[in-house]
């Protein structure tokens, strides 16, 4: 009895705690309804606590609120980018960042990428493939208040089989990385991709990344082959929903693109050579297409001064045209769009630069914001907590001073940022 009293108690508590914490009132001089794909005029966002409790226009405000006025302003939910690399960044020395840094500089840098990149207004990321378990750590410290960063769904290590775009491929053989191969992700056959499944998982995956075709960044010679059989991608994808867990495939190339989807995952990564039959069988699966369309710009302006080899260069002027053909045909057939962009292969902060992109290559503004709140939530399996502005929701906000439907770049000017209740940046208000 005396439990049961206690645990009565605990309830009480949980519940007034709910239902207090500071109250916020936005006036949103526009508002964007990326449920329903509309603009509303004037709204007001009622927040209590890290919670959207009401919205709508003409609200009673309480009296106890604190005001942000973004009449001025047009706002919108934060922003998800479903394919980050948040705790680290290509450096200015392709063989340095190979060589000379560890995990360990990944560990002491990730800080300020997750800062940069909620300060950009995305605050919630699918975070899809970091070394040694750092996104774990780092997703750790943000939800404890340690650090400032988005909300994260991890991946933790790429799964990838040997000599593939998750292994360390084209170095010397008497090199040694001093890393069991479970610690690199490397996985091979039925029983090995399962095993590898569950090392992720036990060490904090939410989510299951792996590699279904040859890459770009890396020094395999193929850019698109198939890299697992489709016995061993079923077997990724079968496990990790035995765990609860979805799986995204990075792929490139058609054929490991439509073996993908065939094993079930929940989104195709880059899917940059889609053919017609791909593009109906993701169509029939309801799978995501995530397609960086934005990075090939960075890559090929920088990655020459940056000391990347002529092979790395070489894949990515084959597949970049090819890779936005692919996103304009996807679209116009009416594949599942959700924002990502590979961050971390330019720099973090940057990511609301491919929205141009994305418009450019067939998307209206309006799908292109829905893409990167309310899709990329349906694909993160967190529709219940982001990607739109309503009552019980986390109230993640963002806004910027002109309409993003008129011209979608003002989003790379994000000027308002409130995570979870919490005001990060506000460069548009003057509080009341
Ligand atoms: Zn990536």
């Amino acid at each position: 009895m005396k439990w049961v009293a206690v645990l009565f108690l605990s309830l009480i508590n949980l519940l007034s705690f709910s239902q207090s914490g500071s109250v916020k009132a936005i006036k949103a001089g526009r508002l964007i309804d990326t449920e329903n794909g509309k603009l509303l005029d004037n709204q007001i966002i009622i927040i209590r606590g890290d919670t959207i409790q009401a919205i709508g226009a003409g609200l009673q405000v309480p009296a106890e609120a604190e005001v942000i006025d973004l009449s001025g302003a047009t706002v919108l939910p934060g922003l998800i980018d479903c394919h980050t690399h948040i705790t680290a960044q290509h450096g200015d020395n392709y063989y340095e960042d190979i060589f000379r840094e560890s995990p360990i500089d990944e560990a002491v840098k990730a800080h300020i990428y997750a800062r940069r990149t909620l300060e950009a207004g995305f605050t919630t990321c699918r975070d899809v493939g970091a070394h040694a378990f750092v996104d774990v750590a780092l997703k750790r410290a943000i939800n404890h208040g340690d650090i400032i960063g988005p909300r994260l769904i991890v991946a933790t290590l790429f799964i990838g089989s040997t000599g593939s775009h998750g292994d360390l491929t084209g170095f010397s053989p008497f090199l040694d990385w001093k890393l069991p191969e479970e610690m690199l992700g490397v996985a091979n056959g039925v029983e090995g991709v399962r095993k590898q499944v569950r090392y992720n998982i036990k060490y904090g995956a939410d989510v299951i990344k792996f590699g279904a075709s040859a890459g770009v960044m890396t020094e395999e010679e193929s850019v698109g082959a198939p890299q697992y059989s489709q016995e061993e991608m079923n077997a990724i994808v079968d496990e990790a929903k035995l765990w609860g867990k979805k799986a995204c495939a990075h792929a490139h190339g058609t054929e490991a693109i439509k073996m993908a989807v065939k094993a079930g995952v929940a989104s195709i990564e880059h899917g940059s050579m889609l053919d017609d039959e791909a593009i109906a069988l993701m169509k029939q699966k309801g799978t995501y297409l995530v397609a960086d369309i934005y990075n090939d710009e960075y890559i090929m302006s920088e990655y020459k001064r940056l000391g990347y080899p002529d092979k790395i260069l070489d894949k990515e002027r084959s597949i970049g045209q090819i890779q936005r053909e692919s996103f304009r045909k996807a679209v116009l057939a009416g594949v599942k769009i959700a924002f990502g962009t590979d961050a971390g292969i330019y720099p973090h902060g940057w990511n609301a630069r491919q929205f141009k992109w994305m418009v450019k290559f067939g998307m209206t503004p309006m799908q292109a914001i829905q893409a990167a709140t309310i899709n990329a939530a349906d694909l993160l399996g967190w529709k219940n907590k982001v990607g739109s502005l309503a009552p019980g929701k986390f109230a993640d906000i963002v806004a910027v001073n002109t309409n993003p439907l008129d011209d979608v770049q003002v989003l790379e000017k994000i000027g308002f940022v409130m995570k979870g209740g919490v005001v990060i940046k506000n460069e548009l208000s003057g509080k009341k």
